[in-house]
């Protein structure tokens, strides 16, 4: 068993200069390379080579409708993809990146049907990440690119995470470490002068709203169906029920094999009860987020009661990612706890 462990995760290497231009190479040739970025780990394939992309679907097990992410190094990769661009989007440019915001605006006829499954925008993002960049650098091309997860589960933030969902069937997996922000990029469609959010991430509305001014947090009535948007999305194999009530109840009420996840410091004498962050940091709470669930995952518990935080800045993001990772909502009546399905 140790050895076949010790098997699958051949295909995953540090992150070095020699291992990144190995994984430029298996770009060019076609293949798949997982790498780091300050979100979660993605899923890469040269954007401009719709066989490799078509891997990406097959491998994830993600629907074809879902469109992915293009990744680039430079302000010049993004006029190959991009037709045009507008002021309000150059000033979000400027400003945000690198870093984990993607904007979706109108595609050149050259990028792939495939990478955008069939619509006329296409999703670019820079990553703030040195692993990320440098391999778009040396494969010469921008890099399409969804979370390095099988489609529906939990996003991955280390690179065994990847091994363990996709196991030989990436050729590289480039190990960076931990993701440092832990949580996907904002995903803004611009329509003309408009913005519209898609999905809350990383950067929040607030942020982006500073420079830019108004966001529409109201879909388009030509809702375009986006994978953050599935129903069962960032699901763990437990299950997850958020808890909205007074957590002073929970201390009185029986929870079994049942785990607490806490975003901040808490203390529940008799119960198991994990925080996400000590200093009641919201940054931190996305940062761990994902790797918690994943390692709550392998342990003996039955299931998660997750406590919420205040839906407004970063909290909005974790907010959805909760949300579309829980079967329900949990409540006490009588000391009882009761679990009521969505
Ligand atoms: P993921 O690859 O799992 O990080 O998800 C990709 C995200 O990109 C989705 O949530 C979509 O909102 C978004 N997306 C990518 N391409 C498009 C597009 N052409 N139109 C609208 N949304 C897109
Ligand atoms: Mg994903």
């Amino acid at each position: 068993m140790l050895f076949l462990y010790a098997m699958k995760r051949k295909n995953i290497l540090p992150a070095s200069l020699a291992n990144i231009r190995r994984g430029a190479d298996i770009l060019r040739k076609g293949g798949l390379v997982a790498f780091p970025t300050e979100t979660v780990y993605g899923l890469g394939a040269g954007v401009f080579l719709p066989q490799a992309v078509a891997r990406i679907f097959e491998v994830k097990g993600r629907p074809r409708f879902d469109p992915l992410i293009v990744h680039v190094a430079s302000l010049e990769e993004v006029y190959t993809l991009w037709q045009s661009i507008n002021p309000r989007v150059e000033k979000l440019i400027h400003t945000f990146w690198p870093g984990p915001l993607t904007i979706v605006f109108p595609k050149r006829e050259t990028v792939p049907d495939i990478v955008t499954a069939g619509l006329s925008t296409v999703a670019v993002r820079m990553p703030a990440h040195q692993v990320a960049l440098s391999l778009i650098r040396e494969a010469g091309f921008p890099i399409a690119a969804p979370s390095a997860n099988r489609f529906g589960h939990v996003s991955p933030t280390r690179a065994e995470e990847v091994a363990s969902d996709l196991g030989d069937r990436v050729e590289l997996i480039l190990d960076g470490g931990k993701c440092e922000r832990g949580v996907e990029s904002t995903v803004l469609l611009g329509e003309g002068e408009r913005l519209v959010l898609l999905r809350p991430g990383a950067i929040s509305v607030e942020e982006l709203e500073e420079v830019v001014g108004k966001i529409e947090t109201v879909l388009p009535s030509s809702s375009i169906l986006a994978p953050g948007m599935v129903k069962k999305h960032y699901a763990p194999s437990l299950p997850l029920y958020l808890f909205l009530g007074e957590v002073s109840d929970l201390f009185r009420c029986e929870l079994g094999n049942w785990v607490v996840l806490s975003p901040f410091s808490l203390s529940l004498p008799g119960k198991s009860v994990v925080v996400l962050s000590e200093d009641n940091n919201l940054e931190e709470v996305a940062s761990n987020l994902f790797g918690v669930l994943r390692e709550l995952e392998r342990s003996a518990f039955e299931g998660i009661i997750a406590l919420p935080v205040k839906e407004e800045g970063l909290g909005r993001t974790i907010m959805d990612r909760l949300k579309r990772a829980s079967s329900g909502i949990a409540e006490i009546k009588e000391n009882r706890l009761i679990l009521i399905d969505k």
